[in-house]
């Protein structure tokens, strides 16, 4: 084939000198799994601990540039067992700086022999690689680079679509570019394993698949050079998902931060000249986390009531939920996840209220009035009991939360079925929220129906976080009543209201619940 880039040659998947000379391309013959194995293969290197000659015949790669990503990517390289030659404007300045077994020379030489060559240099310097043309035809281009974010919004184009209009001859192949210099040198074991490789040429991209594998990485198809914008755009994601999660956490925080010190240090100030500010760091705090972790922990499960009742009303699944729902019901692990980190969190300071100084002295306080009131025995045994169930209840739900957050690991969840998975998403999921609820009913107890509690007329904080919750087990009692079951688990069938699809539910319609989730 005209231009058929010769390296693509010698790494066939058949590749007659794999099977012949194992030591020829070194680990690149190794499968994927096999990642576990040291940066540099013990008969790289030499005993003095330099790396060493490559092996006789192995394949000859090119780096263009001889900045950071150029050395990791070189020591990598000769570490997998490939031989490498560093093409440098300067390379007399940055010969020392590479493996003794890589050979560092100018960019014209450095081109010449290797079939693949890779491109470490930014996208703005390509145009100055042009007067390489002749010696690179033919050859595949492998583009590394990374946009900035500006740069990606500016250019219409992707770099690597950029880099293979400016060689129209050459192969251009995207990979690597969301490995750091740094994991390249530690190895993958350090850091991201995935390396998403596009091109338009599958004989090339087969080809660097292999290189990916050899270097102890997996290879992750992307399709065609189209697909290197996306490519591109992977390392400028910060957290996509756990934008909006983020923001309603710390949203709420905000608020029932501020609700909190307003009732519990501001009201004191201004109505009894108490000066209570040493309640901020701590005890305010505590009394916020558990409302934040509650709230967020029943706006995982009010995305489900509200589809389902859109389900019931509409009489059918195939109309579209809203937008904000769609969003709403993506975003629950994640509003999990932060539910149970506020929880975990309101447990640690839980631990440390005894160890406060003000603590400390309110006991010492209370003991000295209780001796000049000549009250020996302090023990209010409705209190005693409210206590014990209060605390035994908030370390049920947090257990229970722990495993929500376990099963959300995707190590974790890939080893469960579909029906173990909702059972620990759904079923126990409601069983934590239920549990909190209690939590938080014991810990009211009383309080809601006391005069004094309401500060600045302001309702006890605990009361405020019970609505969403109570309307979610309320609703879900009502979805379990059998007119309104039944009906769910018809339009979860497929069943429609004014629509074609009619049928009766089989008698075993439990079967057919327990499979159908909104
Ligand atoms: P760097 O340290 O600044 O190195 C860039 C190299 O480009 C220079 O050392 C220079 O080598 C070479 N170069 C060639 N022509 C040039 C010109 N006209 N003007 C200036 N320099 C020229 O950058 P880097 O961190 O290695 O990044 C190189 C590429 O890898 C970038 O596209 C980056 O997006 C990508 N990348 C980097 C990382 C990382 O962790 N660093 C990770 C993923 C991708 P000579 O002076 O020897 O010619």
């Amino acid at each position: 084939m005209e231009g058929e880039p010769r390296a693509s040659r010698s790494l066939n998947p058949v590749h007659p000198h794999v099977s012949q000379d194992p030591q020829r391309i070194g680990s690149a013959t190794r499968m994927p799994g096999e990642i576990d194995k040291p940066l540099i293969s013990h008969h790289l290197v030499d005993s003095d601990g330099s790396l060493a000659e490559p092996p006789v015949g192995a394949l000859k790669v090119g780096i263009l540039g001889s900045g950071d990503f150029a050395r990791s990517l070189a020591t990598r390289l000769v570490g997998s067992g490939f031989s490498v030659v560093v093409g440098s404007r300067n390379p007399k300045r940055t010969a020392g700086l590479f493996p003794s077994s890589a050979q560092v020379t100018f960019q014209e030489e450095a081109v010449t022999s290797p079939g693949i060559i890779f491109v470490a240099v930014f996208r703005e310097h390509y145009s100055s690689l042009c007067g390489l043309s002749d010696q690179l035809a033919g050859k595949i281009l492998v583009d590394v680079s990374n946009p900035t974010e500006q740069e990606h919004l500016r250019h219409l184009e992707s770099n690597a679509e950029y880099l293979a209009s400016l060689f129209p001859t050459c192969t251009v192949v995207k990979a690597f570019n969301v490995i750091s210099a740094w994991t390249l040198q530690a190895g993958p074991r350090d850091g991201n394993r995935q390396v998403p490789i596009c091109s338009d040429q599958p004989e090339a991209k087969r080809t660097i698949s292999e290189m990916v594998h050899a270097m102890g990485f997996m290879p992750l198809d992307m399709g065609s050079l189209v697909s290197a914008r996306e490519v591109e755009a992977m390392p400028l994601h910060l957290l996509p998902a756990w934008k909006v999660p983020a923001l309603l956490a710390l949203g709420l925080f905000v608020c029932f931060f501020a609700y909190n010190f307003t009732r519990d240090v501001l009201q004191p100030y201004v109505q009894e000249g108490k000066n209570k500010f040493y309640k901020l760091p701590v005890s305010v705090v505590n009394t916020t986390l558990p409302c934040v972790a509650y709230v967020l922990l029943s706006l995982v499960y009010l995305p489900g009531v509200l589809a389902a009742t859109l389900q019931l009303r509409r009489g059918t699944k195939y109309h579209r939920f809203p937008d904000w729902l769609d969003h709403w019901l993506q975003h629950r692990k994640q509003i999990g996840l932060l539910s149970f980190f506020c929880a975990a969190l309101h447990a640690l300071y839980s631990f440390c209220l005894p160890l406060r100084r003000s603590h400390r002295y309110d006991l010492v306080n209370l003991a000295v009035k209780q001796m000049l009131t000549n009250k020996s025995h302090l023990w209010v045994e409705e209190e005693v009991w409210r206590m014990e169930i209060y605390l035994s209840l908030g370390v049920l739900a947090l257990g229970t939360l722990s495993l929500l957050a376990i099963t959300s690991l995707p190590s974790i969840a890939n080893s469960l079925n579909w029906r173990e998975f909702s059972f620990v998403q759904s079923t126990l999921g409601f069983v934590a929220l239920v549990l909190s609820t209690l939590h938080t009913l014991t810990y009211g107890w009383t309080r809601a129906f006391e005069e004094s509690r309401y500060k600045f007329y302001l309702p006890p904080t605990f009361t405020l976080t019970l609505l969403v919750p109570c309307v979610i087990i309320l609703a879900k009692g009502l979805f379990l009543l059998p007119c309104f079951s039944r009906r769910l688990t018809k339009i979860r069938r497929g069943w429609e209201k004014d629509g074609a699809v009619k049928f009766t539910l089989p008698a075993d319609s439990i079967l057919a619940e327990k499979t159908s989730h909104v």
